[in-house]
């Protein structure tokens, strides 16, 4: 037997989902030299700060440490470093950015670049955890295509003979 609720069916209404769609926006003056730069040259800057000289990493229009505009010193740095430390994970990641899934397992260092002592955080190429504990010396390796993400353009640092 059926009642007049049962019946009833729930209305059902079509949704039609949009196609993803692409963002652009500004990156700003600052920034937006890291991406041109490394789009373009492949290469690091930084602007320096007038009253205490440091560099600024990434690059900004206030210098933190000194509270004052920070101007537009550019210094183009150096792309080879030193592993400080590293990060050995062993589970996947994806990068928040993008939606890329990262290699498994993946290290990623800390490297304090050549001539004005900035750090970074990065991949390293090399995977052999056994081999990872003696990577001092690296060098970035950028992308050939598809450049135009920033630090994102350096595939990985690779462990150079110095
Ligand atoms: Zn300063």
């Amino acid at each position: 037997m059926t009642t007049e609720k049962a019946e009833k069916k729930p209305e059902l209404i079509k949704v039609d989902i949009a196609r993803p769609r692409t963002y652009k926006w500004s990156s700003g003056k600052y920034l937006g030299r890291v991406y041109k730069e490394a789009l373009e040259n492949k290469k690091l800057v930084a602007n320096r700060c007038p009253k205490c000289k440091e560099l600024i990493w990434q690059p900004a229009a206030v210098c933190g440490r000194c509270n004052v505009e920070a101007g537009e010193d550019w210094v183009v740095m150096s792309d080879k470093g030193t592993v400080v430390q590293y990060t050995y994970l062993v589970f996947p990641l994806w990068d928040p950015h993008y939606g890329d899934r990262l290699a498994n397992p993946y290290p990623t260092a800390t490297i304090k670049l050549d001539d004005d002592g900035v750090f970074l955080v990065h991949f390293l190429e090399e995977r052999d955890p056994e081999k990872l504990k003696n990577v001092k010396r690296v060098q970035a390796v950028w992308k050939e295509e598809g450049r135009g993400r920033g630090l994102g353009d350096i595939l990985y640092f690779r462990t150079i003979d110095e």
